[in-house]
């Protein structure tokens, strides 16, 4: 999978523009399933190796196939966006980011942060190298209310993000989309769709205007 994911970088044709590597496309259904308790924690009833992450937590899924059909910009490969994470691959293009990377917030998610400046914020939007953050900044439709462009020194994924359950006495019960962190109880109850990077100690590149 790996190899496929890496020939998945950013698509820029006549037809749709400039597609993010993290973009969903139509043909990236979310297969039927169905949650149930085990051990403690929810999971599938034919659950496989491939529906947790490396610290155990229960992903939602959807198939994988970019590129084909039509990219659906209002939403977010749950894998690819994962991945773009751990891995630190710019979010357009798709190419690590290693040192040279920053973080793109939305003026909102900067001031929604743990306090005033320089305090940390989380934030589910992966890395951008630097060649891409000007065509992020015009692309995101989030970003078009001012962004903050931060470099960072010192950050770790954080929380995860997706539809929670809770055990009832007739069974499991949604509760809404909810952002727990990784070191939570809850976390055994998430079904994840993102993964959150706190950034503990950054500096702010460019305060942002709109693009
Ligand atoms: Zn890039």
């Amino acid at each position: 999978m790996s190899s496929r994911m890496r020939s998945a970088p950013a698509v820029t044709s006549a037809r749709w523009g400039v597609v993010p590597y993290v973009t969903a496309w139509s043909s990236e259904e979310a297969p039927p399933y169905n949650v149930v308790v085990r051990g403690g924690r929810i999971g599938y009833a034919d659950e496989t190796q491939y529906d947790r992450d490396s610290v155990g937590v229960l992903w939602a899924r959807m198939g994988i196939s970019p590129r084909v059909g039509r990219p659906q910009f209002k939403n977010v490969h749950y894998l690819r966006q994962r991945l773009a994470m751990r891995k630190l691959l710019c979010q357009v293009c798709g190419t690590r980011c290693g040192d040279d990377g920053v973080w793109v917030l939305s003026a909102q998610e900067y001031e929604n942060g743990e306090g005033p400046w320089p305090a940390p914020v989380l934030t589910a939007q992966p890395p951008l190298c630097p060649g891409c953050v000007e065509r992020s900044a015009r692309l995101c439709p989030h970003l078009r209310g001012g962004h903050v462009v931060l470099r960072a020194s010192r950050f770790r994924p954080a929380a995860v993000s997706g539809m929670l359950y809770e055990p009832t006495p007739v069974g499991l019960r949604a509760v809404g989309r909810e952002t727990v962190a990784l070191d939570s109880p809850w976390v055994r109850w998430l079904r994840a769709t993102q993964l959150h990077m706190r950034l503990e100690e950054y500096t702010v590149l460019e305060p942002g205007s709109s693009a």
